[in-house]
């Protein structure tokens, strides 16, 4: 692999069709150049789904142990190269060491955990049809997949979609956000070191609106694994309908946590400041409104805004440090934005705001108090480290609130009060519900995927992640006799 970051098309590193790159900065540095990217056109895209098209027919009839021993090879290659991937991913995207070297333990224990699921994923068979009919179902590869993910949690949400993509036999065609090009031609370089047949794993990148929209509209593409904005899922959404194109969308979230009278304040202030401040709050499932009752919301607030104080923003390869810039330009622009109209709206900046550190793209962790169902800051998604925090009257307000949302992805409660827990759990209108653990809580046994606005098409994770990638058929055996 050169220096400067190509496309992987067909088992061959290539640069764009047209020759052209763009700069992969470091948001810790403003105006720098880590590398340059490939940036891509249809033609690219064109040759890449040609690749995998051409890979299907011989990947698809490998049997599931010859897969999985593939997959197996790319995740130790992957755990061989977790520390350099943990930097590279700390560079370009901002988060701390910690942050990205937790990163990378999470795709493996997914990766792990989809490798496993494969040896007992089959169909139902039926218990007895007729005297002499069997019957069962059979899974079948829908045939090229493509994949377009985040720069967030850039290498750990695309093994989430293409491990399960591949383990069930189909050939995948990758993107990775233009923010972090270089996590996705990394992971590309591990699936040719653990000897992929070509063409089977293909990565492009480049900017969505210029080649997404061609991967999603080629009729040779059976299914669109994309995580990222509600407002983009939208666009693909009417894009794969043309050709009923399988989608599975993972979209925006804006996620409430409720802390009740007798809750543990120590233990919800520090998943507050883990789910809310995490990643620089740039994760799908942080925490962004905190719904408290009045008995608790100052002694909250209070050790809330001492944690904030001892917070440290700065270098993300610092040891020291406990949060990163955010993600680049853009996302700084759109959260400064976000913070200016919610004091403009008239609720209390009690900590935070833009830091005076100019070298990155740096926002403080930022409190917000008072914050009214009217207010935009209370229904929009900032992606980036602002709380939102209300005090409701009790229990019932605090749904009412927590489910005033477009969106429906995770949530949180905090209360020793198991029935108030239990009604939290059936009422919540989410995807991902918290008993006193943080909203960003997931274990890849179980689904990962949002209700209403910030989800549409079967979760990942879990079974479900598997059955996504497959086609049903329904076989009936009549014997005709000796
Ligand atoms: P984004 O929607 O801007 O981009 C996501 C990906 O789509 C990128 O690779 C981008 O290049 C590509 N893209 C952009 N326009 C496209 C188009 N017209 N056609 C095809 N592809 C296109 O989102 P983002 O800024 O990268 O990520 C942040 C968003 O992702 C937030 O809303 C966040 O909540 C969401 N997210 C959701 C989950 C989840 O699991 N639900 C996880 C992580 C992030």
């Amino acid at each position: 692999m050169s220096e400067s970051l190509l496309n992987f098309i067909n088992g061959t590193w290539r640069e764009s069709a047209s020759g052209e790159t763009f700069t992969n900065e470091d948001p810790s540095r403003r105006g720098s150049e880590l590398n340059r990217a490939a940036a891509s056109t249809e033609a690219d895209i064109e040759a890449a789904v040609t690749a995998a098209a051409t890979a299907f027919m011989e990947w698809s009839s490998t049997t599931i142990g010859e897969r999985q021993t593939f997959a197996l090879r790319f995740l130790d290659a992957l755990e061989s190269a977790s520390e350099e991937l943990s930097v590279l991913v700390s560079k370009e995207n901002g988060k701390t060491i910690a942050e990205s070297r937790g990163e990378v333990a999470s795709a493996l224990l997914e990766g792990q955990h989809h490798v496993r699921q494969m040896a007992v994923f089959s169909g139902e068979t039926a218990p007895r049809v007729d005297s002499d009919v069997t019957a069962w179902e059979q899974f079948h590869p829908l045939g090229v997949v493509g994949v377009i993910s985040p720069w967030n949690y850039p290498m750990n949400v695309m093994c989430r979609k293409t491990l399960p993509a591949l383990l069930t036999g189909n050939t995948v065609v990758f993107k990775p956000a233009s923010f972090t090009p270089w996590s996705g031609v990394f992971m590309a370089d591990l699936f040719a070191k653990a000897g992929l047949p070509k063409g089977v794993f293909n990565c492009v990148t480049g900017r969505g609106s210029a080649i997404g929209n061609c991967l999603i509209q080629d009729p040779r593409v059976r299914a669109i694994s994309f995580t990222g904005s509600t407002e983009v899922g939208r666009q693909i959404l009417a894009m794969a309908s043309t050709d009923f194109t399988r989608t599975q969308l993972e979209l925006g979230g804006k996620n409430a946590m409720i802390v009740l009278a007798d809750a543990d304040l120590d233990a919800a202030v520090d998943a507050t400041i883990k789910a809310g401040f995490g990643c620089a709050g740039q994760w799908c499932t942080s925490t962004s409104r905190v719904l408290l009752v009045p008995e608790i919301a100052e002694a909250y607030t209070e050790k809330l805004l001492a944690r904030c104080e001892a917070s440290v923003v700065g270098d993300p390869l610092d040891a020291s440090t406990t949060m990163g810039p955010v993600a680049g330009p853009s996302q700084f622009n759109g959260i400064a934005a976000a913070i200016a109209k919610a004091e403009s709206e008239g609720a209390w900046l009690r900590y935070g705001g833009v830091s005076n550190n100019s070298d990155g793209y740096y926002i403080l962790p930022t409190v917000f108090d008072g914050v009214t169902r009217a207010m935009g800051l209370f229904h929009e998604e900032v992606f980036g480290p602002v709380l939102a925090l209300s005090t409701v009257a009790d229990l019932d307000e605090a749904m009412t609130w927590a489910n005033d949302s477009d969106y429906g992805l995770s949530s949180a409660i905090f209360t020793r009060d198991m029935d108030a827990a239990l009604h939290y759990v059936r009422e919540i209108e989410a995807g991902m519900a918290h008993v006193n653990i943080h909203s960003g809580f997931k274990t890849p046994e179980l689904p990962f995927g949002g209700w209403k606005e910030s989800g549409f098409g079967p979760p990942e994770n879990g079974r479900v992640g598997l059955e996504f990638f497959v086609e049903r058929k329904a076989v009936y055996i009549k014997g005709q006799g000796q």
